[in-house]
């Protein structure tokens, strides 16, 4: 289990299934213990166990099973609140309380606000507690989730509204998906300098078996293949090798379609 630090809370990160991430944050000014996106109960109970705490929230961020999967037995266990997307409020198990994007979050002491990143669901919001973001499958280190419900526009929308929030913001996304993201990158984004870093590093990362996650907003703005289009140097080069529209929409749509 890795832990990272925060001013008023630190995040406890659980490596569960065969490449998800659960996230527990403990509050240091009042009792709140939350989970982000349980994929498996039985992982978060020996961790409350492990803290000596009771879980007190959990907080979803989209339906998939494999973020909602430990709702029911954690919430049977420790009658704990239930937090999801409005939106999802019919697909997210045992649901207490249900949110809407650009409404602020009160958890106990902490606040966060919530944001709109659908596309690989609808109804997929991201929580955002002071400089720790919780981003589900929106954005992934060097990538972003399949678009499975939303649309090409809808999708650049919300990873949009993630790359204005400030660089060192940490991203605590839900899978451990970053070598393979990076190859891919590396095909499409070959002379960028930050990449080569980034590569280096993450592979030596995983060789030490430790996690890549978080990185930071910074980080994916200047090496995510799904952010680049943001620039303007590398939206005309890969337009102009692709024979696409040099609009920001019109590259990440190839890039996304290419990827698979
Ligand atoms: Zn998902
Ligand atoms: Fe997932």
């Amino acid at each position: 289990m890795s832990s990272y630090q925060h001013s008023s809370f630190q995040i406890h990160q659980l490596p569960a299934l065969n490449d998800n991430y659960i996230y527990l944050m403990e509050s240091k000014i009042d009792s709140v213990l939350a989970v982000i996106d349980p994929a498996d109960a039985s992982i978060v109970n020996q961790a409350c166990k492990r803290l000596g705490k009771p879980l007190t929230h959990i907080l979803n961020t989209h339906h998939h099973w494999d973020h909602t999967d430990g709702n029911k037995a954690l919430k049977q266990r420790w009658n704990c609140t239930v937090v999801g997307a409005a939106h999802d409020a019919a697909r997210i198990p045992c649901i207490d309380i249900a949110i809407s994007p650009e409404q602020a979050f009160q958890l106990g002491g902490l606040q966060a606000d919530i944001i709109d990143v659908g596309g690989h669901t609808l109804g997929h919001i991201a929580y955002l507690f002071d400089d720790a973001l919780f981003c589900g499958d929106a954005l992934f280190g060097a990538g972003c989730g399949r678009i499975f419900e939303g649309t090409f526009e809808q999708t650049w929308q919300s990873l949009q509204a993630l790359a204005q929030l400030d660089d060192d913001t940490k991203v605590y996304c839900a899978h451990e998906y970053t070598l393979p993201n990076l190859r891919f990158a590396r095909g499409v984004d070959a002379n960028n300098a930050a990449l080569k870093a980034r590569i280096h590093r993450d592979t030596q990362t995983r060789m030490e078996q430790k996690p890549t996650i978080p990185s930071t907003i910074g980080i994916e703005k200047s090496t995510n293949p799904f952010l680049r289009p943001l620039n303007a140097d590398f939206r005309t080069e890969y337009a102009h090798i692709n024979h696409i529209d040099d609009t920001a929409l019109s590259v990440f749509t190839h890039l996304r379609q290419t990827k698979g």
